[in-house]
């Protein structure tokens, strides 16, 4: 038998004499330390040495254990008890007791809980042992409060989470605000759901409360029933979630999304009113190679400093965002004349300009400004930032602070810079986009192959062709990017058509450029093999021009992709330099007419020519730019044999170009699909 010490002996010889149990409990071991003979048959107990050997913490749940020890923290020194339904499983067999619990230290320093029950009669029906049960055991917080505000019941879960401390409901509530907003709606008989910052023990937290007025369930008086739960946690999420979506992370500004969404609730409620406003586009000059020179750490805070800078520049009802990288954009106020934003530019770039220290070092950063104004220059948010944009690289060049928006800027020289400044960009997050144009069977009009052309829809110019953009990747040296892109792009494209019944050829274009050194071989098979389609099914459509050079590393490229089964087709002929003699020493399989020879619907008497040296060779001859059923007609008699133009179809994109296969499959008579298969075999 547990000896007891002689304090704990003294507290319990006149308990022996009670009639309902009582027992004490270790808390920290969840061992009985003692019980009464009461106590000994309510635990079905032969000796007190058998009830002291037992061992509860297996049938207690952390929570409650946890709750164990929040009753003898708040309730050790006191003279109060707390009174709960328990349910006890003495030998397994659920016994329910009303009781009345205490808590006190012993001098050895042991946390005891002593606990007198009342066993309920066996008349209590289960339907009311589940609910004390349940109310017990949840971890919802249940109160009642009289409608003074006083505390008169609190469950465990409520009791553990406002600790010792009785507080009022009024006093709860953090925001006093708030329990007005309560009260008005509870004496409107209304039940109140609110999450609201209130007071949980020496603490406070985000809880979600729901309250309703309900008679006193032992005196009648009116009372308020209060369930809660702690939601900090979700919130916290909630709110890291919205942080994450809408502000940047280095500088906590406004990011991309939450500007746009600003800019153009802003826009909205300006119109039909007299208000002007400016939009700024704020790109920090050189800051690559700052980046590039002290590091990416450097480079980070300097961009902290100038968010702080500029926020300083800002009246309250102006907006900043970081758009990314060193940009960032404003949205303020402006007058008729424009030099409210002018002036309010100038003084950003004085600001920035002026040095600053960062990690001992003194950099200066100067800023290029472009400004759009609204409603002057236009209402739409995309359109005034596309606006802001082109000044912004037009103060760049020419190297003044800030520049306001002029028409002239969507063209010249700065439309150029825009376009070489963000190509590589486009290619590697995927902007540039790959469109097909079908080629037809002059004959039967089935489909037999498509020709993959790049498109580019940028952010400022909107969308930009190819003949201008593949310009500059060609003197820029970007052009095997794009290449690169596309075949890859083009040839997934192809394979899934192949799987999906459409095994037909893909068209790439290449640059001239391209066969003076070797590479396009190896990323030609590169593509090749990461898509899994097969080689016969490529064809590369290469302009004349590039066949002047006729040096050695050419033929020797063409050879190579000639024996890898890749299709050769030379484009635009007869545009340029047309000599006969390319055609005899180049294994091209086909001949695209050039489309000049068909151009505003005319038909060029040396479209027969071209068609007919074609045949004599045994190429194949495509025209391209169809427009007319009178041109293709003329091609068809002439023994043109692909057909490819306006008449049949547009560039489309991938989605289309599939609907367009899937519905010329279906409205092709049975015996045009065997046709095309021998075609193709
Ligand atoms: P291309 O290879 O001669 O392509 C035919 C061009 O004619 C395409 O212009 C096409 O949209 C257009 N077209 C098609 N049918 C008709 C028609 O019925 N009438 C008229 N008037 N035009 C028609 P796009 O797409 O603007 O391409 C222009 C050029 O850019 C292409 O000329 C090609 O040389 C080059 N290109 C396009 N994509 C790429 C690429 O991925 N790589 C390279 N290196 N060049 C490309
Ligand atoms: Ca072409
Ligand atoms: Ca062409």
């Amino acid at each position: 038998m547990l000896i007891l010490d002689k304090y704990i002996e003294s507290i319990v010889f006149p308990l022996e004499f009670i009639r309902s149990p009582v027992w004490l409990l270790d808390v920290n071991s969840l061992r009985f330390v003692w019980g009464n003979s009461a106590a000994l048959v309510l635990w079905d107990a032969p000796t007190l040495t058998d009830l002291q050997n037992r061992n509860l913490s297996a049938d207690i749940s952390l929570k409650v254990r946890k709750r164990l020890n929040q009753y003898c923290i708040d309730l050790t020194g006191t003279t109060s008890t707390v009174s709960e339904h328990w349910t006890f499983y003495p030998k397994g067999r659920p016994t329910t007791c009303d009781c009345s619990i205490s808590a006190f230290e012993s001098p050895a320093g042991v946390s005891l809980l002593m606990v007198n029950a009342i066993q309920q009669d066996s008349e209590s029906s289960a339907d009311t042992l589940y609910r004390s049960s349940a109310l017990l055991h949840t971890s919802v917080c249940v109160s009642v409060y009289g409608t003074d505000g006083r505390l008169k019941y609190s469950n465990p879960a409520a009791r553990c989470m406002l600790g010792a401390e009785r507080l009022s409901l009024a006093e709860r509530f953090v925001d006093s605000g708030d329990w007005r907003w309560v009260k008005v709606e509870l004496a409107a008989g209304k039940e109140v759901v609110i999450e609201a910052l209130v007071v949980t023990g020496n603490e406070q937290a985000w809880h979600s409360l729901t309250l309703e007025s309900c008679p006193d369930p032992v005196i009648g008086a009116s009372s308020i029933m209060v369930t809660e739960t702690d939601v900090s946690e979700r919130l916290q999420a909630e709110q890291q979630v919205h942080q994450l979506a809408y502000y940047d992370a280095l500088t906590e500004l406004p990011n991309r999304t939450s500007w746009f969404a600003a800019l153009r609730g802003r826009l909205e409620l300006a119109r039909g009113t007299d208000e002007r406003l400016a939009v700024l586009f704020v790109d920090l000059d050189r800051f690559k190679l700052i980046n590039d020179t002290l590091g990416h750490t450097i480079g980070d805070k300097l961009l902290v400093a100038v968010s702080e800078r500029l926020s300083h520049c800002l009246n309250s009802c102006e907006e900043l965002a970081r758009l990314g990288g060193d940009e960032f954009t404003l949205l303020l106020e402006d007058n008729e004349t424009g030099s409210q934003a002018n002036d309010k530019a100038q003084f950003i770039v004085e600001t920035l300009t002026t040095a600053m220290n960062i990690d001992g070092h003194e950099i200066s950063i100067a800023p290029s400004i472009g400004i759009s104004r609204f409603p002057q220059q236009s209402s739409d948010a995309d359109e005034l930032m596309k606006q802001a944009d082109l000044a912004m690289y037009a103060a760049k060049e020419a190297g003044v602070g800030y520049l306001g928006f002029k028409a002239h800027m969507t063209t010249q020289s700065v439309r150029r810079r825009v376009i070489e400044r963000d190509l590589s960009e486009a290619i590697s997050t995927c902007v540039l986009q790959v469109y097909y144009q079908p080629k037809l069977c002059a004959v039967s009009g089935v489909v037999l192959g498509q020709e993959a052309l790049c498109r580019w829809n940028h952010p400022s110019l909107g969308w930009i062709s190819p003949g201008e953009f593949i310009a500059v990747a060609e003197e820029t040296g970007k052009i095997g990017e794009v290449t690169k892109y596309v075949l890859h792009e083009a040839l997934t494209q192809q394979a899934k058509w192949a799987a999906d019944g459409h095994d037909i050829c893909m068209a790439v274009n290449v640059s001239p450029l391209e066969f003076r050194d070797g590479d396009i071989v190896d990323v030609t098979r590169q593509a090749l093999h990461t898509t899994g389609a097969k080689p016969e099914n490529l064809e590369l459509e290469i302009t004349e021009s590039m066949l002047m050079e006729d040096s050695d590393s050419i033929q020797t490229v063409i050879a190579q992709l000639h024996t890898m089964r890749v299709k050769l087709s030379l484009d635009d002929f007869g545009s340029g330099y047309s000599n006969l003699g390319y055609l005899q020493k180049f294994p091209f399989d086909s001949i695209k007419i050039d489309r000049s020879f068909l151009s505003h619907g005319e038909i060029s008497p040396v479209i027969d020519l071209i068609i007919g040296v074609g045949n004599k060779l045994s190429l194949k001859v495509v025209a391209e730019g169809v427009e007319t059923q009178v041109q293709s007609d003329f091609l068809t008699n002439q023994g043109c044999h692909q057909l490819q133009g306006y008449l049949f179809a547009e560039p489309m994109d991938k989605s289309s170009a599939t609907d367009f296969l899937n519905a010329k499959r279906k409205s092709a008579p049975r015996n045009q699909r065997q046709r095309k298969i021998e075609f193709v075999a």
